[in-house]
C-alpha cells in the first residue's frame, strides 16, 4: 500500500516519510487512532516506505520486489500479530495460521474492524486475543537476521489485545530491541496498553476521517453511490469501518431487526401461538439465512449489556438503538448469559442441519422461560 493511496493526513505522511530521509527511523512506534480511522492504512504504508529500494520524497515506487511483496503483505521481514482464537490449545494460539484470511481481508479493505476480523475467522462467541506464546514467537523471529529487507517488521495490530506476560516480554524487548528491527503498534484504546510499553514507543496519534473524507473513502472502497456513502459515513460519524458495514447491511439489518423485534416481544409475553407463527416463517429461509438471524440476534443481545453498562454502541442502525434502549431493560448479566447461550447452541444446531421449525420453537420456549423467571423476581422484589 502507498501513501498515495490513503485519503488526507499529509503533515503525518511528511512526517513518517522525513523520518526515514534523515535515517531517524524509531525501532518502536505506536500508530493510534480510533476504529475507522486511517492508522493501519498508513502504519502498512510507511513499512512498505521504509523497505522499499526506489523510495522518492513522497512516497514509495509501488513497483519494486519490496513493493511488490509488500503490496501482497507476503514479504517475508513483515510479520503480523492479532488477536485471534481457535477450538485448539490456546498455548499454543499463534497469528500465523491466520495469515490467509487476514491477507484477503486486508486486501479488500485495510480500514478493517475487530468485528470484521473475529466474523472472518469464525470463532463465535470466543474473545479474540494475543496470546504469550504469539509475542515470544515473534520476539525470536525478530532475532533472526531479516531475509530480504534491511528491516524485520513487526506489525501488532490491537497490542491492547495482549495478556500481561506477553505485554511484559514484548517490554523487554522494546528495552532491548534486536537490531534493524521496525515493531509498530496499532492501537484503538491505548488506555489498555502497559503504560511502560507506551513511554519505550513514538506515539504518532491518527485522528479520524471528517464525514466529507470518510465518505469519500467509502466510495473508494464499496463503489456505492455518493448520496448512499454520505449517508452511511454521516451515522458513522466519519468511522470507515462502520460506515462500510451500515452500506453492505443497511437493508438486511432492517429486516433482522424486524424478525428480531416480534420475536422477543412474543418470547417476553410468552405468546406461544406468536412464536409458532414465527418459527415457521423462520423455517422457510435458507440455512445461512438462519444461522446468520441468529448470529445477529447474538450480537443484538450483546450490545444490551454495552448499553447497561453506559458504553457507547456504534455498529447498529439508528432503529437498531431505539429498539435496543427499551429492550435492554429486560437484560441483566445473569440471564444474558443464559439467553446468550441459548442462542449459541441454536446457531451451533443450525449449522448441523437441525430441524429449523422445531429448534427455533425450542429456542423460543426457553428463552421464554427464562423472560418469566425474571418477571416473577421483578413481582417479589417489588
Ligand atoms: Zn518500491
Amino acid at each position: 500500500m502507498q501513501f498515495s493511496a490513503i485519503l488526507g493526513h499529509d503533515a503525518i505522511k511528511k512526517r513518517l516519510i522525513k523520518s526515514v530521509t534523515e535515517q531517524r527511523t524509531a525501532h518502536a512506534q505506536l500508530f493510534f487512532g480510533a476504529e475507522g480511522s486511517a492508522a493501519l492504512p498508513l502504519a502498512i504504508a510507511y513499512m512498505q516506505y521504509v523497505s522499499c529500494v526506489d523510495k522518492n520524497e513522497n512516497d514509495s515506487c509501488g513497483k519494486c520486489a519490496s513493493c511488490t511483496k509488500m503490496q501482497k503483505f507476503i514479504h517475508p521481514d513483515l510479520h503480523f500479530s492479532l488477536p485471534v482464537n481457535w477450538e485448539g490449545p490456546t498455548d499454543k494460539l499463534n497469528t500465523k495460521s491466520f495469515l490467509p484470511q487476514w491477507r484477503q481481508l486486508l486486501s479488500q479493505n485495510p480500514y478493517v474492524g475487530l468485528d470484521e476480523w473475529v466474523e472472518k475467522i469464525d470463532i463465535g462467541n470466543k474473545q479474540p486475543f494475543i496470546s504469550n506464546y504469539e509475542v515470544h514467537e515473534q520476539i525470536v523471529s525478530l532475532n533472526v537476521t531479516s531475509y530480504e529487507s534491511e528491516y524485520k517488521f513487526l506489525l501488532m495490530w490491537l497490542p491492547e489485545y495482549m495478556r500481561t506476560e506477553g505485554a511484559n516480554s514484548l517490554l523487554k524487548t522494546l528495552e532491548e530491541p534486536p537490531d534493524k528491527t521496525l515493531i509498530i503498534l496499532v492501537s484503538q484504546d491505548y488506555d489498555r496498553i502497559l503504560k511502560t510499553i507506551l513511554s519505550r514507543t513514538q506515539l504518532i496519534k491518527i485522528p479520524p476521517y471528517s464525514i466529507d473524507e470518510a465518505s469519500q473513502v467509502i466510495h473508494l472502497i464499496t463503489q456505492q453511490s455518493k448520496e448512499k456513502c454520505d449517508l452511511a459515513a454521516g451515522v458513522a460519524e466519519g468511522n470507515i469501518t462502520q460506515a462500510k458495514w451500515l452500506l453492505e447491511n443497511g437493508e438486511e439489518a432492517e429486516l433482522q431487526l424486524n424478525l428480531f423485534k416480534e420475536w422477543m416481544r412474543a418470547c417476553y409475553s410468552y405468546n406461544i401461538v406468536e412464536q409458532a407463527r414465527i418459527s415457521e416463517n423462520f423455517a422457510k429461509q435458507m440455512r445461512e439465512w438462519q444461522k446468520g438471524f441468529f448470529a445477529y440476534a447474538l450480537y443484538m443481545v450483546r450490545q444490551t449489556i454495552l448499553l447497561n453498562h453506559a458504553a457507547t454502541i456504534n455498529r447498529v442502525t439508528d432503529s437498531e438503538k431505539s429498539f435496543l434502549e427499551k429492550f435492554s431493560k429486560f437484560f441483566n448479566p445473569g440471564n444474558y448469559a443464559t439467553i446468550s447461550g441459548f442462542l449459541n447452541d441454536a446457531s451451533h444446531h443450525v449449522a448441523r442441519n437441525a430441524y429449523g421449525k422445531l429448534l427455533f420453537f425450542d429456542t423460543s420456549l426457553l428463552i421464554s422461560e427464562v423472560f418469566r423467571k425474571e418477571r416473577e423476581r421483578a413481582t417479589i422484589t417489588s
